[in-house]
């Protein structure tokens, strides 16, 4: 199915570590859409990240990104994306910009991706390393998250990569009539991967089970 796997010898060791990571966290655990596989094919995760992560760009696991923040696991990436259900026309707020990468992953599946970060220089390296990549569809806004994007509302999907004890009220009303929201629910510990589908005006929510995330600090989160 995948010809990709076949021309291991003709790439480059990222491309063979991406394959790999493809192949053995995103497949090996159940994540079918072919467009999210492609994306993570595609998407070179060692450009999101310091020189001296380099060796594990690929691994199973979170990386830091600098002010005590990181770069998401790849299979928690995938599976977030995967749950969106995307088609290729929707608009999407994306709380959490972080290093870009899960921003790049939604560029490449959707319309528009507008991205929040409120940590200026995490801001400024996602802004530069994704305008280098030539995206044309990214927008990113250096503010609090938890507040949306009123003046770009209503979004077809909302993706929020940082964790609160409550979905912030300002982003269920920002999200379209039967749109979907995800967001990790719980304390700073342990939280619940939720998905909330907005069906006539209410949130009507699946729990995807236990994540790990850090904060999402502002105004209709949780305090610093
Ligand atoms: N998905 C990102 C990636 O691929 O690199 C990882 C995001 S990281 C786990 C969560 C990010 O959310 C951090 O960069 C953090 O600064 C940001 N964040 C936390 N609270 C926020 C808020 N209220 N508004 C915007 N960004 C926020």
């Amino acid at each position: 199915m995948w010809g990709f796997f076949n021309n291991l010898k003709m790439m480059d060791d990222f491309e063979k570590l991406r394959c790999q990571m493809v192949e053995t966290q995103i497949l090996a655990r159940g994540i079918s859409d072919k467009k999210v596989i492609d994306a993570m094919l595609k998407i070179p995760r060692e450009k999101f990240i310091e020189e001296k992560f380099y060796s594990q760009a690929y691994s199973d696991h979170p990386l830091p990104i600098g002010e005590g923040q990181t770069i998401s696991q790849p299979f928690i990436v995938a599976l977030m994306t995967e749950l969106l259900n995307l088609t290729g026309n929707e608009k999407v707020l994306e709380i959490g910009t972080g290093s870009g990468y899960q921003t790049a992953i939604l560029a490449e599946l959707s319309k528009k991706v507008y991205t929040v970060e409120r940590i200026p220089t995490l801001f400024k390296n996602a802004k530069n390393i994704l305008a280098e990549m030539g995206y044309k569809n990214i927008f990113l806004f250096n503010l609090d998250g938890t507040e949306g994007l009123k003046e770009h509302s209503p979004f077809d999907r909302i993706i929020l990569t940082a964790a609160s004890d409550k979905i912030p009220q300002p982003l269920v009303e920002q999200l379209k009539e039967s749109g979907k929201l995800i967001i990790p629910i719980g304390d700073r510990f342990s939280q619940e991967l939720l998905v909330a589908d907005k069906i006539n005006g209410k949130l009507e929510i699946k729990n995807y089970g236990g994540v790990t995330f850090v904060p999402l600090i502002g105004k209709f989160g949780v305090s610093e």
